[in-house]
């Protein structure tokens, strides 16, 4: 089903949709779990407990607030040991070293025990007070609720233009439908999260995943503030290779076409064959043709690397699957409140 962001949070659903769901009381409270992943985050983490508690203890649920150390090689650890010390709401998942964003991110999606999980950026882009609109979609009976970002204000116009070229190009050649403007910030019930615990592949793009388990979803237009203090961890070059990833995770499309481009080049060839061989047996073969020999040599060349490297991009996944490593280690867990009187595996459906 098409969910772009065109369709604000409170658009009626459609006939289809609202016979999939199956809306709950009008002021059931789930238990709540906020799942952060914080690299380096020293300079936000503290303010970003701080308003995130601020907010949940507004909305009275229980609630505990994950937070997982990917690894920081700053103050971070330390803060949120002195944080959870503090407050028996605090989980801390401490990594055994950096293993990226989508990979703290899961770990702290198995470690929760919330009824719905909060995935939030520890550095305030995403705003936690959207929580309770979140809830209000729940209630109505979805089991995600994403946030899509109404503009990407700060963006370079280089980074607008091969973000909508990726959605684009992932949108034409994926099945699974994978909404714009969307990030990792979003709403799951709990048995959206432990579907997705399910997926154990090492190459991890999030959006993907999220788009792959389904269930009724339903976008939630905010507007994505900047960073609050410390900078981010992208270049274009990750860009680059998260994209990579996302198109190599989803669509084995570009194996198709460089099969694709394989059997025209050689058709196109036979053609040229055929046309070489009438035109020498007609006129005869002066010694020319050098640079047409050199453009032909030079673009099969080109084809066949191409083909070759689209096939490494999969061989090399391939190897790194097969592997069947962790997805990652853990170093210590200080556990909260929520998460001594359940556990990720008793708490009960959501749905
Ligand atoms: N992050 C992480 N591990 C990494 C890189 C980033 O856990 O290796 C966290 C980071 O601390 C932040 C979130 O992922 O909470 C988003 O990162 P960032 O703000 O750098 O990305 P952006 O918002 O610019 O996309
Ligand atoms: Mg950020």
């Amino acid at each position: 089903m098409t969910r772009g962001p065109a369709a604000s949070a409170d658009a009626p659903a459609t006939l289809a949709e609202r016979s999939r769901l199956s809306p709950r009381a009008d002021d059931a409270l789930p238990s709540i779990s906020i799942v952060a992943p914080a690299y380096n985050e020293q300079e936000v983490i503290v303010e970003f407990h701080r308003r995130v508690s601020e907010n949940l203890r507004a909305i009275g649920a229980p609630y505990e607030l994950v937070l997982v150390n990917d690894g920081s090689s700053d103050q971070t650890l330390a803060l949120m040991h002195a944080l959870q010390a503090d407050d028996p709401q605090v989980m801390v998942v401490d990594l055994s070293r950096n293993f990226g964003k989508e990979i703290a991110l899961s770990a702290g999606l198995d470690h929760c025990s919330g009824e719905v999980v909060v995935v939030l950026d520890a550095d305030l882009q995403d705003p936690p007070e959207l929580i309770p609109e979140m809830l209000e979609g729940w209630r109505a009976g979805y089991d995600v609720i994403y946030g899509v970002r109404s503009d990407r204000a700060g963006e370079s116009w280089l980074k607008k233009a091969t973000a909508q070229l990726f959605y684009r190009l992932i949108g034409s050649v994926s099945r699974v439908e994978i909404p714009r403007d969307t990030g990792d910030f979003r709403l799951m019930t709990r048995r959206v999260v432990r579907e997705l615990s399910r997926l154990r592949e090492e190459h991890r793009f999030m959006k993907g995943l999220f788009a792959w388990v389904g269930f009724p979803s339903r976008p939630l237009v905010y507007r994505r503030s900047p960073r609050l203090a410390g900078v981010t961890k992208w270049n274009y070059w990750k860009l680059w290779n998260l994209a990579l990833e996302g198109i190599t995770s989803f669509t084995i499309a570009p194996l198709k076409i460089a099969s694709y481009l394989g059997i025209s080049v050689a058709f196109l060839s036979l053609l040229y064959a055929a046309f070489v061989i009438w035109k020498t047996l007609m006129y005869g073969d002066p010694v020319r043709g050098y640079p047409s020999l050199l453009v032909v040599v030079l673009f099969l060349g080109g084809v066949q690397l191409i083909a070759v490297g689209v096939l490494g991009e999969y061989i090399g996944r391939i190897f790194n699957e097969v592997k069947g490593r962790p997805l990652y280690l853990v170093n210590r867990i200080l556990p909260s409140q929520l998460h001594s009187t359940t556990t990720p595996t008793s708490a009960s459906d959501a749905s």
